[in-house]
């Protein structure tokens, strides 16, 4: 398969288990916001959603999960160094952002946030003018990452609004419980039609499972308008 250089640019800790990484994108490697790369660390891979829209052409980010020094969390955070090479194979995946003028709902648990934050920054970027929701589910407050982004966007397009879940704890200054409930409780109280939006799922296999089968089972969303990525 054909491999690809980027040049590590910057790292950002973003909470104690996440961490955001810059590469130059010396190759000006193209893709459909969703996608993920391949980076080969020794003799296994690693997937990493690309994190920025394509249409940032000079650089793009991951964001990478750090916890117990994982052979991929290890590679990040502490073997590759600012101004080094890293090697991966091309973009891919079919959980893409769909070409279309749909409402859209994004459902995303802890680092599945990735894939997500291009489709979103490729939406502002390109100046969607219908309706987009970000409901981002985390355990506890300590969990809560890139909340100015959002503020940022949702203060500039009166179309998007945000909401950080926290399953694990009670917090006044935002939701509390899982991300299907409260998407549940936000259609009903601003009665808006579940029908009226595709949804873009992405997060670990059993998040993403109940919540593709909450939309499928109980607000009754066909397969067709439900597009989702499990982080296996
Ligand atoms: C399509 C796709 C896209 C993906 N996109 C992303 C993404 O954008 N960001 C992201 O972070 N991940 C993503 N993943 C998952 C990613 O590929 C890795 O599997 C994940 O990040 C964990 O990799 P790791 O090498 O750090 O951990 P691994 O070495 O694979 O270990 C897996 C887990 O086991 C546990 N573990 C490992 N070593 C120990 C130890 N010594 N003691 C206790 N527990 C331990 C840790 O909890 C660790 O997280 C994606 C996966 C897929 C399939």
């Amino acid at each position: 398969m054909q491999q690809f250089e980027a040049i590590l640019e910057s790292k950002q800790i973003l909470t104690p288990t996440v961490l955001l990484v810059r590469f130059q994108n010396l190759n000006k490697i193209d893709f459909i916001p969703g996608q993920f790369i391949t980076i080969p660390i020794g003799k296994q891979n690693r997937f990493y959603s690309l994190a920025t829209t394509p249409l940032f052409h000079k650089y793009f980010e991951l964001i990478a999960t750090v916890e117990n020094n994982g052979v991929g969390a290890n590679f990040l955070l502490n073997q590759l160094k600012i101004g080094e090479k890293v090697t991966f194979y091309k973009p891919q995946g079919k959980f893409n952002l769909q070409n279309n003028s749909k409402a859209k709902i994004f459902l995303a648990t802890g680092v599945g946030i990735s894939a997500i934050r291009s489709m979103i920054q490729t939406l502002v970027q390109t100046d969607f003018q219908k309706q987009f929701l970000l409901f981002f589910g985390i355990k506890t407050k300590k969990d809560v990452f890139l909340e100015n982004e959002w503020q940022n966007i949702q203060d500039q397009n009166s179309n998007f609004s945000y909401f950080y879940c926290l399953s694990r704890e009670k917090n006044k200054h935002y939701n509390f419980g899982y991300v299907s409930g409260n998407l549940k409780e936000y259609l009903t109280t601003h009665r808006l039609n579940p029908q009226d939006f595709e949804y873009y799922v992405c997060g670990n296999l059993n998040n993403v499972q109940n919540i593709v089968e909450f939309l499928q089972n109980d607000l009754g969303i066909s397969n067709a308008q439900v597009f989702f990525e499990k982080f296996i």
